[in-house]
């Protein structure tokens, strides 16, 4: 299974392009983090360069807490040679103690709270409605990576990872969503044109798959995206945020930037909406299809390419897939 040394080939750099792609997408978005679509595109059109945020003390090209958890998976993953509950927790715990939260969700404070008073990664997470956010669909594509030769096995360690902080049907189901996407992109048998039937079937009926269905007939109506954002939503709900960064992907399935500066423009929760997308897009399309100046300019861009790399490893080529 394991073949160390197989280089920078396609495969590879899939799961490198989901990584950075995630990244990227956070950090294009984290300076217009909270802002209306109308007031982006009145202020600075479309979003296609890092931007400083001095009010939020950070600077171009750094990311926000989607990121900072993507990293947690990332690590633990590596450290282990799988998915560890216990050793996810204490990842995402070590982060919640070094206070760089960097715009923590509601529900994941709640969560890593009570991880650290000692709460076991089974009853951390959060019930209810208002654990129905984004804080796990945006930090899970290193779970897709690890899983995407066994769909089985990623349905179960996603709802596993998902619910240390978000113990929400909806919030699995968008979590299971993304990881799906970015595992039948990494092992290179996503079709664009199947992919929303194909997502909220592996999902199950539920409000994300509605809300998928929607875009998909926003796709096949040729809608432009600010409209279908608008209608689909960008609010940190995770079925809007699902749903709006799997149509800006769809609408330019082979264009990276194209659909990650779209999905920034849908603002509200931008940077999260743009790190799906991110992730998605960059899996489908690989390293070498993010612009040079955001794989240079990334923070810890390096790091990242390295996990994604180490985590290649840990699969093998994943063209296999049984
Ligand atoms: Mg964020």
């Amino acid at each position: 299974m394991r073949k160390i040394g197989e280089g920078t080939g396609p495969a590879q750099a899939r799961f490198q392009g989901s990584l950075l792609g995630l990244a990227v997408g956070d950090a294009l978005g984290m300076p217009v983090e909270g802002m209306r679509a109308s007031e982006i595109r009145k202020r600075m059109g479309a979003v296609r360069d890092f931007m400083d945020a001095p009010w939020r003390m950070l600077k171009a090209g750094q990311w926000t807490d989607d990121t900072k958890m993507m990293l947690c998976h990332a690590r633990s993953i590596v450290r282990c040679g799988g998915f560890d509950l216990e050793d996810t927790a204490r990842e995402f715990v070590a982060w919640f103690d070094s206070r760089d939260w960097r715009g923590i969700g509601g529900a994941t404070y709640e969560s890593m709270s009570r991880l650290a008073e000692g709460v076991s990664p089974r009853e951390s997470g959060m019930k209810g409605e208002m654990a129905a956010g984004n804080g796990a669909a945006m930090r899970i594509a290193p779970v897709g990576l690890l899983d995407c030769r066994d769909l089985e096995g990623l349905r179960r360690d996603v709802r596993a990872a998902a619910a240390i902080t978000h113990d929400n049907a909806e919030a699995v189901a968008g979590s299971q969503a993304v990881a799906y996407a970015v595992a039948r992109a990494a092992r290179g048998d996503l079709e664009p044109g199947s992919l929303i039937t194909d997502t909220a079937g592996f999902i199950g009926p539920c409000a994300v798959a509605e809300r998928l269905e929607m875009a998909a007939r926003f796709l096949a109506g040729g809608m432009e995206v600010e409209e279908a954002l608008a209608r689909l939503g960008t609010s940190g709900y995770v079925v809007e945020t699902v749903a709006s960064a799997f149509f800006c992907f769809l609408r330019t399935p082979g264009d990276f930037e194209e659909t990650v500066s779209r999905a920034v423009g849908g603002g509200i929760d931008a940077d999260t909406t743009a790190a799906v997308a991110g992730a998605i897009s960059g899996a489908y399309n690989g390293l070498e299809a993010i612009p040079a100046r955001w794989r240079d300019g990334v923070e810890a861009g390096g790091e990242i390419a390295d996990l994604a790399a180490r985590i290649f490893h840990i699969v093998g080529e994943p063209g296999a897939v049984e």
